[in-house]
């Protein structure tokens, strides 16, 4: 399984399945089954989502998976932006709905009408809730593993607040909260504001978490959304202030999903198969058996190093299948990409040592068996760590400052090009490089709109996205 760039869609394509993480083969374009190893990477990421986001004042609802068309038709830019890819459901049984229903696309209209019976007075404000769900479009564009898919399974965060300045707040905490989840995922990304054809339908604004995959190509991997009270006036979402009057509540939402895998898969994996960050590892340490000889014994020793690392808080695997060959096995836990191997034979137990292995830089380090437990803590951390500084470094690599149209079009990743802001310039941008402009960073640099040469601080990132 070769990694080279130009063949990245056919690796990632591949690696999905022959890792474990999904089988492709159900019977329906662009829902996929989670196989248990790839179910494990994911609910890793949920259960983390549920510890911070609870740490930071958030509580857990589920919402029903039906929306009726009448909630669902009330904000109008929000309709337009998803009518042509919801799911209908139109029957009961043989018998017509009188209204139809539509499969959540995302929650804002199942859940918003709930919001206006929730909330009376400013003392239910702030209200902070999120789900982990899955949500349904009908992608009409080539599917593809987490990256588009008709199913997703998609986590949302909505808060509603008393001002706008307090829903502002809690976008500068959802971006302190996205930099903890981006370490725990070694993940690394720039956030930027998406232009304003290319904002969230409904919001006043957008930010979008953006990564490079080694084809050059964006992924979008988490959203804040500003809504202001774009949605709570429709909705009546209202409160009653100290001073006795009525005001909408301003909201905002924070979107994530199955992704995220898509990215991890993409990002640390090698021509081996993946690398999973030790952090959401489900199997962080991987032990083989090296058995020639005296095979009872060295099984023994290997039972026991595995309790010894389970104790020690440490997931870890022992790899007693009798039919395979340690080859095999290192080539199979490779592809899967378990962070550390742990090998011990005959002469290991003679000399009282074990072997460790790095799925990331192929190191082996021969460890006494005294230390081990401490000396694979401090690997695991050691790879995380090395992870994270490499894909910052490769995604950097990754960004370029250019100043003309042609150099934007033929860059391989993500061109970063003075725009005056207009969207006259910025469609002409997308024309001329046949990519699109998926957002403005945070950090600004002075120069000429590559369009209409007007000074301008503004860089825009010019890629193709997925
Ligand atoms: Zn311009």
């Amino acid at each position: 399984m070769e990694f080279p760039k130009e063949n990245f869609s056919e690796w990632y394509n591949e690696v999905v399945e022959a890792a474990g993480l999904v089988d492709k083969r159900y019977p329906v374009k662009g829902m996929h089954v989670w196989r248990p190893y790839g179910w494990k990477i994911m609910q890793n990421i949920d259960n983390y989502f549920r510890e911070i986001f609870t740490e930071y004042g958030h509580e857990e609802v589920n919402f029903p998976l039906l929306v009726p068309e009448t909630e669902f038709k009330k904000e109008a830019e929000h309709i337009r932006g998803f009518e042509d890819e919801v799911f209908w459901v139109t029957h009961g049984g043989l018998t017509p709905l009188d209204v139809k229903m539509l499969l959540r696309p995302t929650s804002e209209t199942a859940m918003y009408p709930m919001f206006s019976l929730w909330i009376r007075t400013h003392a239910d404000l702030p209200l902070k809730i999120f789900q982990i769900v899955n949500i349904f479009r009908y992608e009409t564009k080539q599917t593809r593993t987490f990256i588009r898919m008709r199913e997703v399974h998609f986590f949302e965060a909505h808060t509603a607040h008393a001002t706008y300045e307090d829903a502002e707040r809690q976008i500068q905490e959802d971006i302190e909260l996205w930099k903890k989840i981006a370490r725990k995922l070694a993940l690394p990304y720039r956030i930027v504001k998406k232009a304003d054809w290319d904002k969230f339908p409904g919001a006043i604004y957008s930010l979008g978490v953006e990564t490079v995959m080694p084809s050059g190509r964006t992924l979008q991997i988490a959203t804040f959304h500003q809504y202001g009270q774009n949605f709570s006036k429709p909705y009546e979402i209202e409160y009653l202030k100290e001073d006795g009057t009525h005001e909408h509540v301003h909201q905002t939402t924070f979107g994530m999903s199955e992704r995220l895998v898509g990215a991890i898969v993409g990002i640390h994996g090698d021509d081996r198969g993946l690398i999973i960050p030790p952090e959401i590892a489900p199997i962080q340490v991987v032990i083989i058996p090296i058995v020639t000889k005296n095979k009872q014994e060295v099984l023994d020793e290997a039972k026991k190093i595995e309790k010894e690392l389970k104790n020690a808080g440490i997931k870890v695997h022992l790899d007693a299948r009798d039919n395979y060959t340690p080859g095999y096995k290192f080539y199979d836990w490779e592809l899967r990409g378990v962070p550390l191997r742990l090998e011990i034979g005959p002469r290991d137990m003679k000399n009282g040592t074990v072997m460790l292995v790095r799925r990331d830089t192929r190191e082996k380090i021969l460890t006494k068996r005294e230390e081990y437990v401490a000396r694979v803590r401090e690997l695991l951390s050691e790879i995380q760590e090395h992870l994270i500084e490499k894909a910052e470094r490769e995604m950097q690599e990754r960004i370029k400052a250019v100043n003309t149209i042609e150099d934007a079009k033929n860059e391989d990743g993500v061109a970063a090009v003075p725009w005056c802001g207009s969207e006259e310039c910025g469609q002409k941008i997308e024309e001329e490089t046949e990519k699109k402009i998926i957002g403005m960073p945070t950090e600004q640099k002075h120069g000429k709109c590559i369009i209409c040469g007007k000074d301008t601080d503004i860089v825009a990132y010019v890629a193709k996205p997925y």
